[in-house]
């Protein structure tokens, strides 16, 4: 493909019309494990599948394309994802976490911790008096989330990139929310991105995966050798059901964000909702820094009931189109509760210092009819007002 495209026309076409066995428009799969050495001692270029895949391959070149890095290594989900992004530390080396991050991730930092294969900061990432502190001791690698899930705070990355970098630290930003249709954190100063594949970019709830991209092409090709190494490399059939994902990535995460946008607004507006979480919102503390280093608010928001945990249980039962579910990214929309699902990980007193409420509920927006969404939010909290 010609140098300079633009990242739409790369997610639309990166990899297209270039198959030289029949000329398929749209590139074969190849689920074969194994590749015909050409001679004794020839290897070709593909050996063994979980070293390396064509299909995969094709999708690892798209994503490091769109994230602007020098190579992404695929891998079967996001936990794997950041398990690997990680990979350098030893024992002994700190890593500064968010307090307030996935709970997967929240679990396997704390586990990790727990057996002594490295040690870990959880703090605070928007309070900089917290942040330079953990920074003073040293760490080897800052683990950045933004916007956090689910309570969408917002972390000014060049600034958190710098600052580790300026510590000797590697710096490893969690891009899953936003995807790179709205950010890049290369470009603002990360040294690896990480991505749970299954949410935005795949954009379909049908694959789980999981990406890690690096800056430099070197560090890449570590990584790379890592994953197939320990065998966490993705699967050529997922890869191909993610790559026809990204050519709709744009298109998708636009019209999901402009719904977010307005379901964000009416539940601001509600009598039944204390507090909205969602960067395009003026009131929220990240919203400058949002608008900053992000190229649009994204399609992920939360919300906190008035009447906590009861009030949550009389929504949930009242909604018909957006489904309880957990998981994000697809063109369905789906509403979470956090203390009991996607944080139910989390141990309650570190999900109390994260802020995570029982009255909090995650929505992640998808392409339904702005309208129905708006309306059956509408229903579920007339019923939680009459109580
Ligand atoms: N990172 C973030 C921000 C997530 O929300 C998730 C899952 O919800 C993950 C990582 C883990 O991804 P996976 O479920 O693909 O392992």
């Amino acid at each position: 493909m010609p140098e300079g495209l633009d990242a739409r026309t790369i997610a639309a076409t990166n990899g297209v019309a270039q198959d030289t066995s029949f000329g398929a428009v749209i590139a074969p799969i190849h689920l074969s494990t194994t590749f015909k050495f050409p001679a004794f001692e020839q290897p070709g270029p593909y050996d063994y599948s979980r070293l390396g895949n064509p299909t995969r391959d094709q999708l690892a070149d798209t994503i490091a394309k769109l994230e602007g890095g020098a190579r992404a290594v695929m891998v079967s989900s996001g936990m794997a994802a950041l398990d690997l992004a990680l990979s350098s530390l030893c024992p002994g080396d700190l890593l500064v976490a968010p307090h307030d991050c996935y709970g997967g991730t929240h679990r396997l930092l704390s586990l990790r911790g727990a057996r002594g294969q490295y040690r870990v900061i959880f703090v605070d990432q928007t309070d900089e008096a917290a942040l330079a502190a953990a920074l003073a001791h040293k760490p080897k690698v800052v683990l950045v989330e933004t916007p956090s899930n689910p309570l969408m705070r917002v972390v000014d990355v060049r600034r958190v990139t710098g600052q580790a970098k300026a510590v000797g630290a590697l710096a490893v930003v969690d891009n899953t929310f936003l995807s790179p249709a709205l950010q890049q954190p290369i470009a603002l100063g990360a040294d690896l991105v990480v991505h749970s594949t299954t949410k935005f970019l795949n954009g379909h709830s049908d694959v789980i995966g999981g990406a890690v991209i690096a800056a430099e092409a070197a560090v890449g090709d570590e990584l790379a050798a890592w994953a197939n190494t320990i065998g966490v490399t993705g699967s050529p059939l997922d890869a191909y059901l993610t790559l026809r994902g990204i050519r709709t990535l744009f298109v998708r995460v636009e019209r999901q964000q402009q719904n977010a946008g307005q379901l964000a607004a009416f539940l601001d507006a509600h009598p039944a909702v204390s507090r909205v979480h969602y960067p395009g919102l003026e009131s929220h503390p990240g919203h400058a820094i949002a608008r900053a280093q992000q190229a649009g608010f994204g399609a992920m928001l939360s919300f906190e009931l008035v009447g906590g945990r009861a009030a949550v249980k009389t929504l949930v039962e009242n909604l018909q189109v957006f489904t309880l579910a957990e998981s994000l990214g697809g063109v369905e929309s789906l509403i979470a509760h956090p203390p009991t699902m996607t944080h139910a990980a989390m141990d309650p007193e570190a999900r109390a210092i994260a802020g995570i409420t029982d009255g909090l509920l995650r929505l992640s927006i998808g392409l339904e009819a702005v309208d129905d969404l708006l309306a059956d939010l509408s229903r579920g909290l007339k019923a939680v007002t009459r109580g």
